[in-house]
């Protein structure tokens, strides 16, 4: 730190990123991205876009806006976008949270939000999750506190019935309730058509998982108008040209080729279903996963172990130290092939404890 850093950061402990090692060719399944590249269509739009590089980027990202309304049934004024879905979330916690109205968001979930409240100096509480990781909604009703729940979690996988969702929501009305959807295509429920009905919520969602742009940047959120607009104020109050114009073209192409997309969440969850069945013969436990990632542990192996054997062996699946998730691993789903190297792998693993 330098004697000129802010004394209102000096404590703060950044986000730490899946790690992206160059030292090999990794088999990479620890950031939960998409295994199938962007579509000609997509890289075709990007490139067209750069040839008008010398120009800003829409400040209002419309035409993105309007494809990303069409698509879910919403006004365009009911839609922003973002430099991923991080920049929005950081935004709501600015527009919606303050030394008064505190946050709160289940203890194991998005390892962002306690960063993002750190960073913006509010207050926050953690609420446990039930021993096998569900959410107690009971724990979340009346709560007058800004939640932000992650539907379905990360990285438990774990997703929350719509009704459930609603009924929280409804408890809260004073307070915003923020659903971050970041992996709700491969399995989950939106929660975006409730926008109509509550006043009080906000949906995340990005373009990193299910619509393989995870290096182009670029997330949403949906919302009543006057919630988009509180969100809109803190993005033109930092960074307007948030969105850069080959990301603007890529996103709108790839709302084009909506077909494309679900083609490719439905592969993945059945590859998601097959790994789990292949690593549960091998004696794994896992949560009952709509995401495109597995949440494991084995009785026979602890985490940390199973992360750095898998590392040697060229697969990077990501492991935390945290008390209550350190003998799991998070595992992503890619292709079929790519999961049996897995499956494969951990089985000589296994194998060699013996
Ligand atoms: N929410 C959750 C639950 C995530 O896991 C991630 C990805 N790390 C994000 C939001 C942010 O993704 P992005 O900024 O790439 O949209």
């Amino acid at each position: 730190m330098s004697r000129f850093f802010s004394k209102k950061y000096s404590g703060l402990t950044p986000y730490v990123p899946g790690e992206q090692p160059k030292d090999m060719r990794y088999i990479k399944l620890n950031t939960n991205e998409s295994p199938f590249p962007p579509s000609e269509a997509v890289v075709k739009a990007a490139e067209e876009a750069i040839r008008h590089g010398e120009l800003y980027s829409d400040p209002e990202c419309l035409a993105v806006r309007r494809a990303l309304a069409d698509r879910y049934g919403a006004d365009i004024d009911e839609v922003i976008v973002s430099n991923g879905s991080d920049e929005v979330l950081n935004f709501a916690f600015m527009a919606f949270c303050d030394e008064e109205h505190p946050a709160a968001f289940p203890d194991i979930t998005y390892g962002f939000y306690s960063v993002f409240a750190e960073a913006n100096r509010i207050p926050y509480r953690e609420i446990p999750l039930r021993e096998d990781f569900t959410l107690d909604p009971r724990d979340y009703a009346g709560t007058r506190e800004t939640l932000f729940i992650a539907n379905p979690n990360a990285p438990t996988g774990i997703a929350l019935p719509l009704p459930v969702l609603r009924s929280i929501v409804d408890s809260n009305p004073d307070r915003v309730v923020v659903v971050d959807e970041a992996y709700v295509d491969f399995g989950g429920e939106s929660a975006v058509p409730l926008i109509h009905e509550c006043p009080n919520l906000v949906v995340t969602g990005t373009f990193s998982k299910s619509r393989s742009l995870a290096g182009a940047r670029l997330g949403f959120a949906f919302g009543q108008r006057e919630l988009i607009r509180d969100l809109d104020t803190l993005r033109n109050s930092t960074n307007p040209y948030n969105v850069n114009r080959m990301t603007l073209a890529a996103g709108t192409a790839s709302l084009a080729e909506d077909e494309r997309n679900r083609e490719n969440c439905a592969v993945i969850a059945e590859n998601r279903e097959r790994a789990a069945g292949q690593l549960k013969e091998l004696g794994f436990r896992m949560t009952d996963s709509r995401a495109n990632f597995l949440f494991a542990s084995h009785p026979r192996i602890g985490g940390e172990e199973l992360y750095r054997s898998l590392k040697s062996r060229g697969i990077l699946v990501r492991h935390w130290k945290s008390e209550r998730i350190r003998d799991h691993v998070r595992i992503t789903v890619g292709t079929a092939e790519q999961m049996d190297a897995l499956a494969s792998a951990v089985r000589d693993i296994l194998e060699e404890l013996t």
